[in-house]
């Protein structure tokens, strides 16, 4: 589900600097669907929101990459983004360069991190600009400066950066939940597995079960999503039933 789609010719595709980007259809069609609920005005402004805060979150990933010497490619696709490191020659064949567990903790990090610096910048600009920030509560939850109320631009610039701000804070925190396949289950493994190089990777896939079920309740109970819940049940099955392929 969290996999790369192969390349079809409906693929937008670009680079930014000397890094790939390659867009698959069905990015903009999920994006669609998730902002369905909106009013038809908002929907372009909605589709650009997400393909902006998906890709300033790839960028961090390839960009710490980058930082250990290696190249990679975003791709965008049906649930989000994914950066892969490019395949280098080895021997006969070719072998994708393995960072070590601290560069993936970081690699892993970056994504996320990306995005909230993206957030802080935006409030930055708008308080700058003269226009003010109003708390809102993120998952029902967590009070946080993200509706942006602009002297200038009207309904769709405030809009436009008030869903700026949603996503890039929720797409952030939400990739950081220590569930596989998110960024926060590679970090959550590649810490344990520092503690414990025999054992390590499987007691992360056991954190990944009993968070995803938590967040799953969680999610039905507090946040009273079923989309979300259904989605961290999944997840949570998921990481049960590799524990039972592997181990
Ligand atoms: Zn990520």
């Amino acid at each position: 589900m969290f996999q790369a789609l192969p390349p079809t010719r409906f693929d937008l595709r670009f680079s930014i600097g000397d890094i790939p980007v390659r867009v698959h259809p069905l990015f903009w069609l999920i994006a669609l669907l998730l902002g369905s609920s909106a009013s038809l005005w908002m929907l372009p402004l909605w589709i650009l929101v997400v393909f902006v805060s998906v890709l300033v979150h790839e960028l961090g990933h390839a960009l710490a990459f980058r930082f250990y010497g290696i190249r990679s490619e975003i791709v965008l696709h049906a649930m989000g983004g994914l950066t892969i490191p490019e395949a280098a020659p080895w021997g006969y064949g070719w072998a994708r360069v393995s960072p070590g567990p601290k560069q993936e903790i970081v690699i892993s990090l970056a994504g996320p991190f990306a995005g909230f610096t993206f957030a802080v910048l935006m409030m930055l600009v708008t308080l700058l600009a003269g226009g003010t920030l109003i708390t809102s509560r993120l998952f029902g939850i967590l009070p946080l400066p993200l509706t942006a109320v602009l002297p200038f631009g009207g309904d769709a610039l405030n809009v436009f950066v008030t869903m700026l701000l949603f996503v890039n804070v929720f797409w952030g925190i939400f990739n950081l939940l220590p569930v596989f396949p998110l960024d926060g289950g590679h970090v959550t493994r590649n810490l344990l597995i520092q503690y414990d190089p025999w054992d390590g990777a499987r007691k992360a896939q056991w954190v990944s079960v009993i968070a995803g079920g938590v967040i799953a309740l969680f999610a039905l109970l507090v946040m009273r999503s079923v989309y979300v819940a259904l989605l961290f049940g999944i997840l949570a099955f998921q990481s049960y039933q590799s524990l039972q392929r592997r181990y």
